[in-house]
């Protein structure tokens, strides 16, 4: 589903990335683990089509990057991004928040999607008013709301305790289960364990 050949970039002259080859298929669940500064973030934003590598390829379904027209359309309909803080707008409501990432999205298919987060009584809640656990959740839906193919997390439970970080480790799981690829950076090796592939980051090269 996605193929990365010899990617390798540099911020200015900086090596943060050498010669990493990747094939992900669909449905896996795959984590990338290492040292902060390794490259994981890096590695996710060349996927996501965020940054462009200094050199190398990357394919999406054998569209290569490279010959993507619509990258704003690319990223909405194929890509969902979690990150270690929610992002949510504090003025909006949980309902707000989740519509801005996809505005025709029906109060039903909402309510559906946040019922199988377990978090449909916060529809009308704002931010503020829910725990960090709950607005993570929101953030997952926000990232689902979507559809996508592929789910990119780049530490979703960074600033979670344990028990929700279980919690979103398991719901990514249940995900992949259902066919949608996920990408996770953690520095986590016990969550590690959730993934069916695990590659270590380490001085911007997987071995
Ligand atoms: P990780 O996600 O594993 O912490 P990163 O991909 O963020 O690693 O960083 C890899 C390397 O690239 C580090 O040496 C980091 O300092 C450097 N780096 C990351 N982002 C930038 C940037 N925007 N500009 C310059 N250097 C960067
Ligand atoms: P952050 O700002 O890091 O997203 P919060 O400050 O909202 O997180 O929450 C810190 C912790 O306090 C959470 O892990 C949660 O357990 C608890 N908490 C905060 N607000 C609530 C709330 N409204 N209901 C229940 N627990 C809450």
């Amino acid at each position: 589903m996605i193929k990365a050949l010899n990617l390798t970039h540099y911020y200015n002259k900086d090596l943060a990335l050498e010669n990493i080859n990747l094939e992900i298929n669909k449905g896996e669940f795959i984590c990338l683990i290492g040292e902060s500064g390794s490259g994981k973030s890096t590695l996710l934003s060349l996927l996501s089509t965020l940054l462009k590598p200094t050199s190398g390829e990357i394919f999406f379904e054998n569209t290569n990057y490279k010959d993507i027209k619509d990258i704003d359309n690319f990223r909405k309909t194929n890509v969902g991004f979690i990150f270690q803080f929610h992002y949510l707008i504090n003025y909006l409501t949980v309902k707000e928040n989740i519509k801005l990432a996809n505005e025709k999205a029906t109060n039903d298919e909402i309510y559906n999607l946040l019922k199988i987060l377990k978090i449909e009584n916060l529809l009308d809640k704002y931010p503020n008013e829910i725990s960090g656990g709950q607005k993570q959740r929101v953030a997952i839906a926000r990232a689902l709301i979507n559809k996508p193919k592929v789910i990119i997390a780049d530490e979703p439970t960074g600033n979670l305790d344990s028990k929700n970080s279980l919690n979103v480790f398991e719901i990514l799981k249940k995900l992949s289960e259902s066919g949608t690829t996920i990408i996770v950076a953690t520095h986590d090796k016990e969550l590690a364990k959730f993934a069916n592939k695990i590659y270590e980051v380490k001085d911007g090269k997987i071995n």
